[in-house]
């Protein structure tokens, strides 16, 4: 122990005297976890500032007000899996609601791809495998689809699947139906 402590003289670093040890009730680091300062494990209650799953001031996670939008199988903000997950039953998370809109364009159901459309989705939505509808259109071969994608869609992303080695399938396709 330094003289200046015995004295009353602390060095203190937030919460603890750095040439002592000495602990204080003030300067606490609670920025590791909002329960527990991380320099003299002093205990703290109710005091995490709950984002949905998430604490935003320490990044501690919870198990609850998880967020299943994007995909119903992992949380959008601390990356929890669920065990029981919506996919395919009517799920309107982004991976099923891509994964719905890319089935309805594989089965040429233009009137259901048009309502996807108008509730939001993009047309040059790409799926897990970076596959766009326009892709899927070719693939399926209905003549329809894809001349709806190739007026409507962004021409780049043909233009993209061109590079990867299908380009005279979409520009004979193209020249067939436009
Ligand atoms: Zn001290
Ligand atoms: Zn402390
Ligand atoms: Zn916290
Ligand atoms: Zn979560
Ligand atoms: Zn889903």
């Amino acid at each position: 122990m330094g003289i200046a402590c015995t004295f009353g003289f602390h060095n203190w670093s937030g919460c603890r005297c750095s040439k002592c040890g000495k602990t204080r009730d003030e300067g606490h680091n609670w920025s590791q976890d909002c329960e527990r300062c991380s320099n003299c494990r002093t205990p703290r209650q109710n005091a995490h500032s709950w984002d949905g799953c998430k604490c935003s001031t320490c990044g501690k996670a919870r198990d609850a007000e998880h967020n299943w939008s994007q995909n119903c199988e992992r949380c959008a903000i601390c990356g929890a899996t669920r065990e029981n997950p919506s996919k395919l039953n009517g799920c309107t998370c982004a991976i099923c609601t891509v994964a719905a809109f890319m089935q309805a364009v594989s089965k040429g159901q233009l009137d259901v791809v048009r309502q996807f459309i108008e509730k939001g989705t993009d047309m040059n939505v790409k799926d897990e495998n970076g596959k766009t509808a326009l892709m899927y259109a070719i693939k399926s071969g209905h003549a329809d689809t894809v001349r709806f994608f190739l007026k409507g869609g962004d021409m780049k992303v043909t233009d993209n699947y061109g590079i990867n080695g299908s380009g005279s399938v979409v520009k004979n396709w193209y020249a067939d139906i436009a």
